[in-house]
């Protein structure tokens, strides 16, 4: 039977984020601490476990899928899951959130098994500031990366720009020009207190006004109302039809009234809201169900119940402990 999960406030429920993995090739400031403990292989789901959680979100009513991490990339049988759960009738759209740190063998693949759309990560195009933001990537890996992608035949691809006061906020402008040049739409993301990673955010803090300030001073900017099904609220630029801009502002202006999705961890927590712990364990019940849905369905409805009305991030209150790979950005 489909039914459409709503949560407790009457929010429709129809996105699901999954991190795949908390694992990374990258350790960007912003997401991780510098020696970051992965969690042990046994208390990640199996790619199996997650197919099946996606199969009984789509079941009810669910109709976008993103995978992230961690870097999606990097878990072994990544292509394979994608195709399965791309098949499953009744899901508009798989979508992934990467590094592009493995796009350039992974694109056409990863087109092929019906993943639609490509969020990229890209927060600088100086490969020094690269490495320092990243600590271990190279920027131009991740830019034939890019490229790659944009030859595989994706619907579209978006790169996300976390902006910080002091190591990348002077080259808004030059990403947006890079964005143009290559047909592509830049989300800008204020960054969220998410785990203690070794330094003050509010140090660096950007908002997305004065981001925007910035671009309107060498682009006329033409607000939209236009939606991904995501939180980015856009603007399009005058001039250049194929770019849209987008801004993702949960410390400035959060999106909490509009939200339509919850997160899955790697290790299976069904994360009701980003800036709070409520949490079903989703490993415990496939685990305790193997063969039986009808609980799992059960507890997920009860748990949609429980989802906080919005969240309270403050610039530089840790109030997650959690960490953003953990998460599932
Ligand atoms: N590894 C992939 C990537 O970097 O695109 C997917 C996972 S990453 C956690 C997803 C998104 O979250 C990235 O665009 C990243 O820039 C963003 N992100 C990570 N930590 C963040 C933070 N503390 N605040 C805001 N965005 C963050
Ligand atoms: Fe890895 Fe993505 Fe986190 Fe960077 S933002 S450390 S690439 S998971």
């Amino acid at each position: 039977m489909t039914t459409q999960l709503l949560d407790g406030c009457g929010r429709k429920i129809d996105y699901l984020r999954i991190s795949v993995t908390d694992r990374c090739d990258f350790r960007c400031i912003y997401c991780m601490a510098e020696a970051m403990q992965f969690l042990p292989r046994q208390q990640v789901l199996t790619l199996e476990e997650i197919e099946r959680s996606a199969r009984l979100f789509v079941s009810q009513g669910v109709r976008k899928v993103r995978l992230t991490g961690g870097e999606p990339l990097v878990r072994p049988g990544i292509v394979g899951l994608c195709e399965r759960i791309a098949a499953m009738p009744g899901l508009r759209e798989l979508v992934m959130t990467t590094n592009g740190s493995q796009l350039l063998k992974l694109a056409r693949p990863l087109a092929d098994a019906g993943v639609k759309r490509l969020n990229i990560s890209l927060d600088t195009l100086d490969p020094k500031r690269f490495r320092s933001i990243t600590r271990t990537g190279e920027l131009g890996r991740v830019l034939r990366g890019i490229d790659a992608a944009r030859k595989a035949g994706f619907a579209a691809i978006k790169l996300n720009t976390v902006a910080l006061h002091g190591r990348n906020a002077d080259e808004v402008p030059a990403l947006v020009d890079f964005a143009i040049a290559h047909g592509l739409d830049i989300s800008f993301i204020e960054e969220m207190p998410l785990g203690d990673v070794g330094r003050a955010r509010d140090q660096t803090y950007c908002s997305s006004a004065w981001v925007r300030e910035r671009i309107a001073e060498r682009y006329s900017l033409i607000d939209s109302a236009e939606q991904s099904g995501g939180p980015a609220r856009y603007v399009r630029i005058s001039g250049h039809p194929d770019t849209r801009i987008g801004f993702i502002s949960p410390i400035s202006q959060h999106f909490c009234d509009t939200c339509n999705r919850v997160r899955m961890t790697a290790e299976g927590r069904l994360l009701l809201c980003l800036g709070h712990e409520h949490a079903l364990d989703m490993r415990g019940l496939l685990r305790r169900y193997p063969g039986q849905d009808g609980p799992v369905l059960d507890a997920i409805r009860q748990a949609l119940l429980r989802k906080p009305e919005r969240h309270g991030f403050d610039r530089d209150d840790v109030q997650v402990l959690r960490f953003m790979n953990a998460t599932g950005g």
